[in-house]
């Protein structure tokens, strides 16, 4: 059984077809997650019996994967389309285009130079619509005094982050978000500022600002499975 370094030990299981992994710690409560690619993780304190959690979870656990797996097939029969911004665009390397991307809104197709230069065109367009919507966002929040470094990062497993002095990172994964899904992540890390935490006080504010927040959280989901299973995508963020 590999250890590691804070004394956790891990292992692995094949329950109903599903790859398990199970992670004995020093916990009090147990927890179990699905995720995206169809896995399973269980967190358990030692000596625990994983076979007992799974069963009892069972029911709640395959549903779980059947959603995720019939919205990663949803995400890959639109393999070959681009998503930007919640529009869908066909896909043109242009040999006659020396540098740089050109959209076609007519055709809505995307000509690119070079992978390259498609990347730079994204985070570009990535950074003008992040300025416009904090700056928005934040004077109706009244927090725009206190809104620090922005930064766009290939974040593996998160949105965005707030740092303890207000500075943000945001996902280039953000450029696939239609506004109104796009605005939720904004109005969430902005009111980072007021409460550092997911306690009910910060949920309150979020509501104020963005109405549909629930709906906007489930719905971000299927947008992360795109970007992992699209090959337009899979190359900007690797
Ligand atoms: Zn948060």
């Amino acid at each position: 059984m590999p250890r590691s370094r804070d004394d956790s030990a891990t292992e692995e299981m094949v329950y109903e077809g599903i790859p398990v992994k199970i992670v004995r710690k020093n916990v009090k409560n147990l927890r179990i997650s699905v995720h995206s690619d169809c896995t399973v993780r269980l967190t358990i304190p030692k000596g625990c019996d994983p076979l007992d959690l799974l069963e009892k979870k069972r029911d709640w656990m395959l549903d779980k994967i059947e959603n995720n797996r019939s919205l990663r097939e949803r995400c890959e029969s639109r393999s070959d389309r681009m998503l930007l911004f919640g529009k869908e665009f066909a896909m043109q390397l242009d040999a006659d285009l020396k540098k740089g991307c050109h959209i076609d809104t007519e055709t809505m197709t995307i000509h690119y130079a070079s992978v390259a230069d498609f990347g730079k065109f994204v985070k570009k367009a990535l950074e003008e619509r992040i300025e416009q919507r904090i700056c928005m966002i934040s004077s109706a929040m009244g927090v725009s005094d206190h809104v620090g470094n922005i930064t766009i990062r290939k974040q593996r497993s998160r949105w965005a982050s707030c740092s303890h002095v207000n500075n943000f990172n945001f996902n280039i994964r953000m450029a696939t978000l239609p506004l109104k899904f796009f605005d939720y992540i904004i109005v969430h890390e902005l009111a980072h500022i007021r409460e550092k935490n997911h306690s009910p006080r910060f949920w309150a504010i979020v509501a104020k600002h963005c109405s549909n927040y629930l709906i906007c959280r489930k719905h971000l989901k299927e947008y992360w499975i795109f970007c992992n299973t699209n090959v337009y995508w899979k190359a900007l963020i690797e």
